[in-house]
């Protein structure tokens, strides 16, 4: 097995195929082989599994994937890298690599087709500049078992934070609602060829096989949710009503005080029941009306 992390393997790869790293796909490719090894190993893969990753570059990620999986499938967008992949993971008979741009596949679909009778999570060193889209179509496809990633560590830290945090945010919830994260370990920009300018880290988020709230309407919960945020440090009575015009002040805080929750309270220290509390009450009053 070729070891693409090593520096002097893989810089001669590239040139050979001319290859220039694309600031825009976000191309930081990973050149210490503990960083691979470390989120195969935490990703808990095995036999049963089967592994969507995206972005394999040149496949460091991949091949440790492959030596533990039952099947990989990777979703790759740049087009160049096909001769280098035919190198350093052409070898394994469980890998294959699918062409094209991850945020235009049908994910659902994907898992069904390729990964019949195996246990489907998602692993990947992320491309950052679409690292949001890629986790909610993950965890809006419901379908894996868990989803364990490189991203920022300013987004890891958000998708792992606690209600009234300063890193509590709407998207915290987005993902909390779908999954358990748990922060594994952090890994430094030099690590990376070319280094990126922030520190990165790795996340697990277990997705839930049971959402363990009543939520009577999910589209009206998380429009809670994002009034809720869109004013930090106002009243939730301010967010709310801006969010669901239909309500006025008024109603936003009659729906506030039917929730249970004092007038002054802010929508950053609530947590997801309490968020569907409120959506819920919102909900009763339009069938009301
Ligand atoms: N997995 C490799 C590693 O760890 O060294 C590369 C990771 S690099 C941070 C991100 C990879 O995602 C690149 O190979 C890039 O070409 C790919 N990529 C960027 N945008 C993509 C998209 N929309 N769909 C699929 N892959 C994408």
């Amino acid at each position: 097995m070729i070891d693409v992390c090593d520096i002097h393997v893989m810089k001669p790869l590239l040139s050979e195929q001319g290859f220039h790293f694309s600031k825009a796909k976000g191309q930081n490719f990973l050149i210490a082989s503990w960083v691979p090894q470390a989120i195969a190993t935490e990703s808990g893969v095995d036999e049963s599994v089967g592994v969507l990753e995206i972005g394999p570059g040149v496949g460091p990620l991949t091949q440790q994937l492959a030596l533990r999986a039952g099947k990989v499938c990777a979703v790759e967008v740049d087009e160049r890298l096909k001769p280098i992949l035919q190198k350093t993971v052409g070898e394994f008979s469980n890998v294959e690599i699918l062409w094209g741009d991850v945020l235009k596949q049908d994910i659902p679909t994907l898992v069904r087709e390729k990964f019949a009778g195996l246990h489907p999570v998602a692993c990947a060193n992320l491309p950052y500049y679409i690292t949001s889209p890629i986790l909610t179509a993950l965890l809006e496809a419901d379908c894996f078992e868990a989803v364990t990633v490189m991203v920022q560590k300013e987004v890891a830290l958000r998708i792992a934070a606690a209600p009234g945090s300063a890193d509590y945010s709407a998207f915290t919830v987005f993902c909390q609602y779908y999954a358990e994260p748990e922060l594994l370990f952090d890994v430094p920009p030099h690590c990376f060829l070319p280094q990126p300018k922030v520190t990165s880290a790795v996340i697990t988020l277990r997705t839930r096989k049971e959402r363990p709230w009543e939520i009577l309407d999910e589209a009206t919960f998380f429009r809670t949710v994002r009034a809720s945020f869109a004013m930090r440090r106002k009243k939730l009575s301010n967010g709310l009503a801006s969010g669901f015009p239909e309500l006025g002040k008024a109603g936003a805080a009659e729906v506030i005080q039917a929730a249970g929750f004092p007038e002054n309270v802010r929508g950053e220290s609530l947590s997801i029941p309490e968020f569907a509390r409120i959506a819920n009450e919102i909900v009763k009053r339009r069938e009301q009306a």
